[in-house]
């Protein structure tokens, strides 16, 4: 991977991952700064990662090549105004992990169309588990967006999008999903608790197969989802009484209508 000079502008929860993940897989940590309102944040990081921390956003993006913007979206519009009364903010490829703001937005915020790479992350970054999606129009070159890449198969997995709406199907797919995948099993837990078990022993129960079951996915790539299924599934027996019980209960038009849903919000944020 490149080792371009990289600010971080807002230093919360994923910032500190992508930096953990970014350290970890050999980027010098001088190579990176993070800008933050407030100061504890930052020391931690200096602490664990050994990179340079400011409070001056203005003096991070001087530092960078790269930047980039983590704070919440609500933020960016304030965030991007003070930063160009205070720097000079062109020759710089900026890299948005804002839900819901698109490129055309960024740069109307950034006063100028500067080189905008987006990023969809999801929260299993902070183990560096994550699924990212990334879009970039076509004023990005292959260099920086091999380099955005880099960046993010740090804390996990990329995929690019063509169309920029493709990022809302990202968010319906990977990045709100974790938290469908932890209702079904919180469902789960209760209902093994209904036949006994303790609510610690349920949990354990429900987390295991769901990690031994993501496990057989992710190492079996060459069998479709419906096949490693039939492998478990014994005619007329346990596995398939439940699996027609949820077909009977229409789960594909649950899980549908809840994406779509993921989707319209997404597009409302826009
Ligand atoms: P977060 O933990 O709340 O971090 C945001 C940080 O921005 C805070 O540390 C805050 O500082 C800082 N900040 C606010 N105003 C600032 C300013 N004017 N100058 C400098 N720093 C400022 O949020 P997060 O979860 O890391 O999310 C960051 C971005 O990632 C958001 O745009 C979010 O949409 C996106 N995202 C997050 C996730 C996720 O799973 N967490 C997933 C996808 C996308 P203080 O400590 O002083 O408040």
């Amino acid at each position: 991977m490149q080792h371009r000079k990289l600010a971080f502008i807002g230093a919360g929860n994923m910032t500190r991952s992508i930096i953990a993940g970014l350290v970890a897989s050999g980027y010098p940590a001088d190579h990176i700064m993070a800008s933050n309102r407030s100061r504890p944040k930052l020391d931690a990081l200096a602490a664990d990662y050994g990179i340079k921390v400011t409070q001056s956003n203005g003096e991070a993006c001087e530092f960078a090549d790269a930047i980039v913007l983590s704070v919440k979206p609500q933020m960016m519009e304030d965030v991007c105004a003070a930063l160009q009364q205070d720097t000079d903010l062109s020759g710089k490829l900026y890299i948005s992990i804002a839900a819901g703001l698109p490129v055309e937005r960024l740069q109307q915020m950034l006063g100028a169309e500067y080189p905008v790479v987006r990023v969809m992350p999801n929260t299993p970054s902070l183990l560096g588990q994550g699924m990212s999606g990334l879009y970039a129009d076509s004023s990005v070159n292959e260099d920086d967006r091999n380099y955005v890449d880099g960046v993010m198969s740090a804390v996990g997995k990329t995929l690019w999008v063509t169309e920029e709406d493709g990022i809302n199907g990202v968010i319906a797919a990977a990045g709100s999903s974790p938290a469908y995948f932890f209702l079904f099993l919180q469902a789960m837990q209760e209902e093994s608790m209904r036949m006994g078990f303790s609510e610690d022993d349920a949990r354990l129960l429900v987390q295991q197969a769901m990690l031994g079951a993501a496990q057989m996915v992710c190492e079996n790539p060459d069998l479709m989802l419906s096949e490693l299924r039939a492998q478990v599934t014994s005619k007329g027996g346990t596995t398939a009484a439940a699996i027609q019980s949820f077909i009977d209960s229409d789960i594909s038009g649950i899980v549908s209508k809840a994406m779509q849903s993921a989707v319209a919000r997404a597009d409302e944020m826009a």
